[in-house]
């Protein structure tokens, strides 16, 4: 099939311009979805564990302190978070280690490995931290917020597919920065052998489809049957 081009350098700019827009309104729209699911969230664990205190205590006794009513409270949060119960909006952020929690870096021969690993660990999830979300220099994955996004091959949307090096070296994460494979035993079940932890990496590394979570689907509603 012949694919039309345009050879026309200005309408090029206004479509490169118009794309651009396109994708700051996605990513404004998914702060915005995820700031509030984020609020929301925490209201809700925050009434529920209210709410269940309140219940304890009217079972357990005709009076009761503030004191005594908020300790009702933080129990019913504790277990609550104990049994993993809380509502969580599934957006993950990275907190990095403080510098006493870091472990030693061991550096890799990546250049001799390469032919082999082919660069796997650029296909590895992993959160971005606010700082790196906020730069506006590294893309997330737009349904799993913040994680780092992928091409549809699996490799970081980062990755330089014909130069084979990442596109954003300077301004890449302290994740990716820090990153050693030497005793990463997802990746190699004998780093010194160079033999690829091939059944982790088929059953970790590939595509995985989201799947929409049916919330508030109306059976009956005629416009559904259109
Ligand atoms: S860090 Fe390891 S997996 Fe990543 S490119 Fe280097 S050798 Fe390959
Ligand atoms: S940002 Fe660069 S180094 Fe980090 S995973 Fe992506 S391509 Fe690899």
């Amino acid at each position: 099939m012949d694919i039309p081009t345009n050879h026309n350098p200005q309408e090029n700019q206004a479509a490169e311009s118009e794309v651009a827009q396109l994708e700051h309104q996605l990513t404004q729209s998914g702060f915005f979805t995820h700031t509030k699911l984020s609020q929301f969230a925490e209201r809700i664990n925050e009434n529920e564990a209210f709410l269940f205190g309140l219940i304890d205590y009217l079972i357990d006794k005709t009076q009761i302190s503030q004191e005594e009513l908020q300790g009702y409270i933080a129990k019913v949060k504790e277990e609550t978070h104990q049994k993993q119960e809380g509502l969580h909006p599934g957006i993950a952020l990275r907190i990095d280690q403080t510098s006493k929690e870091k472990e030693a870096f061991t550096p890799v021969n990546c250049e001799e490995r390469l032919p082999v690993c082919k660069a796997i660990c650029c296909k590895l999830n992993f959160a971005l931290s606010a700082n790196e979300v906020e730069s506006g220099k590294i893309k997330w994955e737009l349904g799993k917020p913040y994680l780092i996004r992928h091409q549809q091959n699996g490799y970081c949307a980062h990755m330089d597919g014909e130069k084979k090096c990442c596109s954003i070296y300077e301004d890449r994460p302290k994740v990716c920065r820090g990153y050693s494979c030497a005793n990463d035993q997802r990746i190699w079940k004998d780093f010194d052998k160079m033999v690829l932890n091939e059944e982790w990496i088929k059953e970790n590394l590939t595509e995985k489809k989201m799947r929409l979570f049916a919330a508030s689907m109306r059976p009956n509603d005629p416009e559904l049957k259109q």
